[in-house]
Order: structure tokens, then sequence, then C-alpha cells
């Protein structure tokens, strides 16, 4: 049988195996997916990254049933779905990065010390903890992540949604960033000077003609 979306499952792989290199996950915590279409092509519950083959990565269906996949696909894939049925982010990378879970056990909305917390479309909200595989982690993550790009799992970790698998990628990171310095403002015991929830509204618009225009 021909391999559905190689480039694709591929990709998947390769991500998981950097999110390891980076510390962004331990073991087989985490994983990743991305959408073609009305397919979804997402990582297998626990597979060590080292490991993984393009091939063990399945193809589901936006219903959440198989359409191409030998073994069984993440434990979070209701989460993956609930994010792809309400927006139109086309890859999702969900981590156990240490920074983000740890704030979010402290906090309910990261706090605004960082303008960069405009990346993600506006404040970050951490989803209300429940069992990790679960509907209800999903549907509390679908909340969270309404008009955003991201959110944190409280005592559990964060998930990023962007147009591509790369872009989710660095996503990822920046959003590792913005946690690790709340958390440092947090940890000196200090009153932290905060962005108004406007301005970082407002830096969402800047953003857009951020970086290199195209020349006239
Ligand atoms: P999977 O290996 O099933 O993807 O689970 C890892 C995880 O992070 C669960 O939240
Ligand atoms: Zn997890």
């Amino acid at each position: 049988m021909t391999m559905l979306l190689p480039e694709e499952r591929a990709a998947v792989a390769d991500t998981c195996r950097t999110l390891q290199a980076r510390g962004l996950v331990v073991g087989t915590a985490g994983n990743v997916s991305v959408r073609v279409g009305d397919l979804v092509v997402i990582s297998p519950s626990g597979v060590s990254y080292d490991a993984m083959r393009a091939q063990d990565v399945g193809v589901h269906r936006l219903d959440g049933s198989a359409e191409q996949a030998t073994l069984a696909p993440s434990s979070e894939l209701p989460l993956h779905l609930a994010v792809y049925r309400s927006s139109d982010i086309a890859a999702v990378i969900h981590t156990h990065a240490p920074a983000s879970t740890a704030l979010s056990t402290v906090v309910t909305t990261v706090p605004n010390t960082h303008y960069y917390s405009a990346l993600f479309g506006g404040p970050i909200r951490v989803a209300p903890y429940a069992r990790f595989g679960t509907d209800q982690l999903a549907a509390n993550v679908d909340e969270a992540m309404r008009g955003r790009t991201a959110a944190l799992l409280a005592n559990h970790g964060a998930v990023i949604g962007a147009g591509s698998l790369p872009a989710a990628l660095t996503q990822v990171g920046y959003l590792e960033y913005v946690c690790d310095v709340a958390l440092r403002a947090l940890a000196t015991g200090r009153p932290i000077t905060e962005l108004d929830d406007d301005e970082i509204l407002g830096v969402v618009g800047d953003l857009h003609g951020y970086g290199q225009q195209p020349t006239r």
C-alpha cells in the first residue's frame, strides 16, 4: 500500500526529535501533528523519538478515525482535533517544557511580563487541569485557545499552534522564553510591572508589519 503523506510523516517524527534535543520534552512526552486538508498526521502514542520512523506516524481524519495508521495515535489526538476544528491552525505541538509547566502551576494567565505574549494573539491563558488524553482536557484547551495560538495546560505543559510545522516549532521556543521570563520575575518576589492587555493586543497588530518587508 502506498504511504500517504510521507513527507509530513517524516517531518512530524523529526519535529519530535527536535523537541527532545532542545529539552522541551522528556522521554516520550509531548506530541506533534500537522493538518493537510481533512487529514491530520500525528505522532504515535508512547514511541521513543529516537526510534520513530515516518511509517510509525499515523494519518487520521478530523473525526479521529484512522485513514492510515499502524500504531495507536497520540493519546492527545482529541486535543489536536479540537484545535483544528476551531481554528485555521495547520500544525500543533504539545510539550512538557519546564518553564511553561512550572508557570502553569502558579498562574491562571501568563503575566504580561514581555510584549512577546502578543506573538500568540494576546495574553496567554492556562487551561484548567484535566487528566491527559481526556475529552475534558481537549475542551479546556479549546476554550483557552480561543483567539490565541497557544495555551498552557495546568500541571501538565503547553500547546502551540501555527500555520506550518516549522513555524510552530519556532513559536514553541518563544513561548518557553516568555514563560521563563515570567517565572524568573515571579521568583524575585518583587512586584511585577506588567503590560496591560490593551498594549499586548496593540502589539499583536504591529507584529504583522514586523521584520523584512517586500521591496517596492
Ligand atoms: P502520547 O505519547 O500518547 O502522545 O502522550 C504524551 C503526552 O504528553 C500526553 O499528554
Ligand atoms: Zn502531555
